[in-house]
């Protein structure tokens, strides 16, 4: 699975670089493939803090199992749960440390295909 690291600061600017409105942010899970922007995330009820981070299906009925082999979103994947699969780690400054939230890529110039954020093979963990 491909991944990229960058810091909070990089990713509100990159964001912003690509989607002028920020209410048209396209996220794409990454266990459904299900596009959805933060707009409808709101909409749907999703709190900021779950936006980019758990699917959409998870305020929706009827969304389909994250794990089963039909993938054809919305589902209930949860950024918080078990198996991480959020592809995008972003670098928040906490205090005098750095902590990393996993998140999920974009539609626009997905950032796990852009070099300058990969990580090196070396800091790869599991
Ligand atoms: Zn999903």
């Amino acid at each position: 699975m491909k991944t990229a690291r960058l810091t909070y600061k990089e990713w509100i600017s990159e964001l912003s670089e690509r989607y002028e409105n920020k209410d048209d942010t396209e996220f794409v899970c990454p266990a459904c493939g299900y596009h959805q922007t933060l707009k409808q995330c709101r909409d749907a009820g999703m709190s900021d803090g779950m936006i980019g981070f758990s699917c959409i299906g998870r305020v929706i009925e009827g969304s389909q199992d994250a794990f089963r082999a039909n993938k054809k979103g919305p589902c209930n994947y949860a950024g918080g749960g078990l198996f991480k699969l959020n592809p995008v780690l972003v670098i928040y400054p906490e205090n005098d440390k750095e902590i990393e939230v996993g998140v999920f890529d974009v539609a626009e110039r997905p950032f796990c295909d852009d070099p300058r954020f990969a990580i090196p093979e070396s800091k790869k963990v599991g």
